[in-house]
């Protein structure tokens, strides 16, 4: 079947097929290697490959970002020639069009409109994050409502003809904020008008601090009726810069979705604490009994050292001599002394508060002073830009602050690297230990939300893989990550044999996405079983 051979492409070698094949529709903000700037990207560029490959009909809807710069990677996708226009309240009638291409038996859809062809990333730009978002994102939604209604695409279910529409009765994975309006669609504007009765929706949460809050005023701006204003009503918390009546699109996501996932257990948790919840663990509180956890897979294709095509050299957990060239190659790229004894450590991620940067950056003295090399890759909040480059000129023989995004670097660094250092405050799921883990680079972090359950804590008196993938520490502070980091060292310079253990029990994890596949269809089955 057709399924097998995606399963085959993406290095999966035996992937079960489906009992209950389903029509899956993903919404999302972002989907790589289209569009990318975090972990967002990567689940939606995977999870409906994987889900496809077990005979599930899968539809990707995403914007169509026209940046001047990766406008290229769009070329495959062509134009539907299907304009629709949607009335989306007081933001009157907007017309988009859809491209699509089918890929790896994926149908990807891109909306097109003029409010998603500008310079900069999803997001925003160099001056700040774009004005128009609560816009740009409902109007994404409402027109990943009509797709499977409208789009004649994806015609490959056995018996059928080519060409056919996904219909009514589809899943919908509704993924961050971006898509929260997704599950209040369907219920305010389709179910009351008998479509879509039998659809279900479950909304993803990737990462819950980003929520689509914007002033009571601009509810009308939305497309639904005066009666769904309950569910997205909110008020800014007391830390916010402004005050007064709200709407929260995330809130209305989790309210009005008949389940919700985040991408690991550890962070479904911690999200019904008030530590985690960011104002809403209330409401998620009210919806434990439909929020599951559900911990990311990484793409075994594109992250696989015995192929990466980006890296110096190829290796694999029989045979590391690949993974010392791939550490020469770093330290010569990166202007270090090449030498194998020195220990290289990296880190990787979004210049944003949630990673920890300030830490890391405050950790350069320490490690400098402990002789280890230090390589940092990222890209956001100025100050930290400032502060890596600062550092690059203090701490010359010993430190390399790489502002900027870039895939082929990332991939270096996770392959040339003993330790990966991930120090982040909260981390939904994270993948970057996920592919440092598949590349023996060991894995440092604080033990937070997806951290914590992928990464076991290395223990000196247990026995075999018993004795863990990498560290956690807690608390995310400089001290007691360089307490940690002492120990980390010690085992590395003085217990080579241990060292080697921990690197090949992280190779040796099941990392991919068909497992999470799985848990995801029980997800969509349980939902089934729920009145909508
Ligand atoms: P988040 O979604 O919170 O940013 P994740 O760990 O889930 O964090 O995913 C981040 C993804 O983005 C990973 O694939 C990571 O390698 C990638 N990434 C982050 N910053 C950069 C960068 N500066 N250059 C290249 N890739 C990056």
């Amino acid at each position: 079947p057709a399924s097998s051979k995606a399963a085959k492409q993406k290095g999966d070698p035996v992937v079960e097929q489906t009992d209950d094949p389903m029509d899956i529709v993903f919404v999302s903000a972002e989907v790589a290697p289209w569009s990318k700037t975090g972990g967002l990207g990567d689940v939606v560029g995977s999870l409906p490959i994987a889900l496809a490959a077990r005979g599930h009909r899968v539809m990707v809807v995403a914007p169509r970002y026209l940046n001047g710069k990766s406008d290229d990677l769009y070329e495959s996708a062509k134009d539907l020639h299907s304009p629709l226009t949607l009335d989306l309240g007081a933001c009157g009638e907007q017309t988009v069009s859809f491209y699509h291409v089918h890929k790896l038996h994926v149908d990807f859809v891109f909306v097109d409109h003029p409010c998603y062809h500008r310079a900069g990333n999803p997001y925003g730009d160099e001056h700040g994050v774009f004005g128009d978002n609560q816009f740009r994102y409902a109007l994404l939604s409402l027109a990943a409502c009509e797709a499977p209604l409208t789009l004649n695409i994806g015609g490959y279910r056995s018996g059928e003809p080519p060409g056919f529409p996904y219909g009514d009765r589809c899943m919908f994975v509704a993924n961050d904020w971006h898509a929260g309006l997704v599950p209040a669609y369907l219920a305010g504007r389709y179910r009351r008008n008998g479509v879509y009765k039998d659809a279900r929706s479950v909304f993803a949460i990737h990462n819950l601090s980003h929520q689509g809050v914007e002033p009571a005023s601009t509810y009308g701006n939305l497309g639904l009726p005066d009666d769904w204003y309950d569910p997205l009503s909110w008020r800014y918390p007391d830390w916010a810069s402004i005050n007064g009546p709200a709407v929260n699109i995330l809130k209305g996501g989790v309210v009005a979705s008949d389940r919700v996932v985040t991408v690991s257990q550890g962070y479904a948790w911690e999200i019904t604490t008030a530590e985690g919840g960011w104002g809403l663990d209330g409401v998620l509180k009210e919806r434990q009994h439909v929020l599951n956890g559900i911990t990311n897979g990484i793409d075994m294709v594109e992250w696989d050292p015995s192929t990466d095509e980006f890296t110096a050299a190829h290796y694999n957990a029989d045979d590391l001599s690949g993974k010392a060239e791939c550490k020469a190659a770093l330290q010569r790229e990166l202007g270090f002394d090449v030498d194998p004894k020195k220990p290289l450590v990296g880190w990787i991620g979004r210049l944003d508060h949630q990673k920890g940067p300030d830490i890391t950056l405050d950790s350069v003295p320490e490690m400098a002073a402990r002789g280890c090399q230090f390589v940092m890759l990222g890209s956001g909040d100025a100050k930290y830009e400032a502060q890596m480059r600062e550092h690059e000129e203090h701490f010359k023989a010993n430190y390399r602050g790489w502002v900027g995004f870039s895939i082929p670097v990332a991939h270096r660094i996770i392959a040339g690297c003993d330790v990966l250092l991930m120090p982040s405050r909260f981390e939904p799921c994270g993948l970057n230990q996920l592919f440092a883990m598949r590349y023996g680079t060991v894995p440092v972090a604080h033990a937070t939300g997806g951290l914590r359950d992928t990464i076991q804590n290395f223990k000196e008196d247990a026995q075999g893989k018993e004795r863990g993938t990498g560290w956690t520490f807690n608390p995310p502070d400089v001290p007691t990550m360089m307490r940690t980091m002492d120990h980390v060292l010690h085992v590395y310079h003085d217990k080579p044999q241990v060292w080697r253990e921990v690197m090949r029990n992280g190779m040796g994890k099941d990392l991919s996405w068909n497992k999470a596949a799985k848990e995801y269809e029980q997800i969509f089955k349980w939902s089934r079983l729920d009145p909508a």
